[in-house]
């Protein structure tokens, strides 16, 4: 009787193995968004969430992600990356910073990174449920700057249209004060002349130049070439010294195009970026996207001002085309996307009150424009939310004299003696701001600091469970 129970134990044993064999799942998860957004806090507190969700009751402080609240979550493992070729994703040098005795921000995105987690779980449906009682979800978190997404339209463009975008009259680089320099530098070029690397590399530095106040400056968010601000790997190749040219280098009086030495070491220069950046990076990388989120920084660009909001809808208006992939369209020649889910979020809505947060998921919809949630053909599921990867702020309700009862946040303030404040940061308008809301707006959307917690204890968030069971949820049931 002893061995025909050790028997049958040794074959429901081998039955389960065979089961996690055949019962392991993957899973690859994009997570991109424009500089600032806010992706490396929200893949490290996600990850820490995973990892500790286990042990965190109840329902691993995740109740909406539904594999928690079924009490179905077996716990989680950091994994090793599949890719050698793509660097990891620094989760422990950020959880230091965060988890330092005076806390602070991780270092930003500046290249793409990836981090493998292996999530066990029990199944409750289907095949999987009747094979094992624990599965396994191979779980890659892969994080890209969203502004190597803004370079999608030189897919379609010449160098021609490229430069007289870039340089039309009312461009924002002609707003900047390192222009002008630029400008000077273009005109030392000797068209007739066969340019040499130096050369290219100075003037394309200038241009550097410009796109580095515009973004860091002064606050906009186009930029291209989207490489030349964040390099990666790029960082100094001839790649990346082209710059746009004045139509005056390359059309006569008549309106037709004249070919020179320079302009067509310049074309040569952008149809290489295009060929062997742009086009792999969407090639290599999107046919192996599963789900993608893209955050979205509505509230810092609220604060930033008119000019610089207009700039992030229309970035953000190209990050969505990136991932409209309608079947037998200009996508589907070039390479085969699979991503079927696909949440833009509204990231950091703990800078605002908690009535507020609805405004800015409805202003998020509004400058995805109408439409945005349809589906195309090729089945992918769009949905749009407010989150926070971090809580920094408490909620509360103070008396005013004149305004009676107003909510408010609370926080630490990001700075040297971090000081702690209590306010009402501004109203989120709920649709595009017209004039008038520019002329009115105050906002106080302060950088607090990131909360002290105990050791043990993950960050509290906002929404993270509901955004997870959207991602994940279906592939954890
Ligand atoms: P990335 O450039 O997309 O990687 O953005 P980061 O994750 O580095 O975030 C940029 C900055 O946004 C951080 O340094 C923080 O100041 C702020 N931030 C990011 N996430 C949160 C959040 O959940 N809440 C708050 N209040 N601030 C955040």
């Amino acid at each position: 009787m002893a061995d025909f129970k050790q028997r049958w134990h040794q074959l429901e044993q081998k039955a389960k193995d065979i089961g996690y064999r055949t019962t392991d799942r993957h899973l690859r998860l994009a997570v991109t968004g424009l500089s600032g957004a806010g992706k490396t806090a929200f893949i490290t507190s996600l990850v820490e969430k995973l990892l500790t969700a286990a042990t965190q009751p109840p329902y691993g402080g995740l109740p909406l992600f539904s594999v928690c609240m079924e009490q179905r979550f077996y716990g989680a493992q950091r994994a090793r990356q599949p890719d050698l070729n793509i660097a990891s994703f620094g989760y422990d040098a950020a959880m230091q910073a965060l988890r330092a005795e005076l806390p602070t921000w991780p270092k930003s995105t500046t290249n793409i990174s990836e981090l493998r987690l292996a999530i066990e779980y029990q199944p409750k449906a289907g095949l999987l449920a009747t094979l094992t009682d624990k599965a396994t979800l191979h779980l890659d978190i892969v994080d890209y700057p969203g502004e190597w997404l803004l370079d999608l339209p030189m897919l379609r463009q010449s160098f021609y249209e490229w430069s007289e975008q870039l340089l039309a009259p009312d461009s924002p680089l002609s707003h900047t004060s390192a222009y002008a320099s630029f400008i000077a530098n273009l005109k030392t070029l000797d068209a007739k002349v066969e340019p040499a690397d130096e050369t290219l590399a100075a003037v394309a530095d200038s241009y550097r130049l410009v796109l580095e106040e515009l973004v860091h400056q002064q606050g906009f968010y186009l930029a291209q070439p989207g490489r030349m601000l964040l390099p990666g790997d790029l960082q100094g190749t001839p790649l990346l010294a082209f710059f746009p040219l004045p139509r005056g280098f390359w059309l006569d009086h008549q309106g037709q195009t004249v070919a020179s030495p320079l302009v067509s070491s310049l074309e040569k220069r952008y149809r290489a970026y295009v060929k062997q950046v742009v086009k792999p990076f969407y090639q290599r990388y999107f046919e192996d996207f599963d789900r993608q989120l893209v955050l979205v920084d509505v509230l810092g660009a609220l604060n930033r001002g008119r000019a610089q909001f207009e700039d992030m809808a229309n970035a953000l208006n190209a990050l969505n085309q990136s991932f409209r992939f309608g079947k037998g369209g200009f996508w589907q020649r070039l390479f085969s996307p699979k991503i079927d889910r696909l949440v833009f979020a509204v990231s950091k809505v703990d800078q605002i009150t908690r009535e507020q947060q609805g405004n800015a998921l409805s202003l998020l919809k509004h400058l995805l424009q109408p439409g945005w949630q349809h589906a195309d053909e090729s089945g992918c599921q769009v949905e749009a939310m407010a989150v926070s990867a971090i809580k920094t702020t408490r909620y509360g309700v103070v008396k005013d004299r004149v305004l009676g009862e107003v909510s408010v946040v609370s926080g630490t303030e990001l700075s040297d003696d971090r000081p702690t404040l209590t306010l009402f940061p501004g109203e989120v308008p709920t649709q595009l701001p017209d004039d008038q809301f520019w002329q009115q707006q105050g906002f106080q959307f302060v950088n607090f600091a990131p909360p002290l917690m105990p050791v043990d204890q993950p960050f509290d968030h906002i929404r993270l469970d509901h955004l997870l069971e959207f991602l994940l949820g279906d592939k954890l049931s």
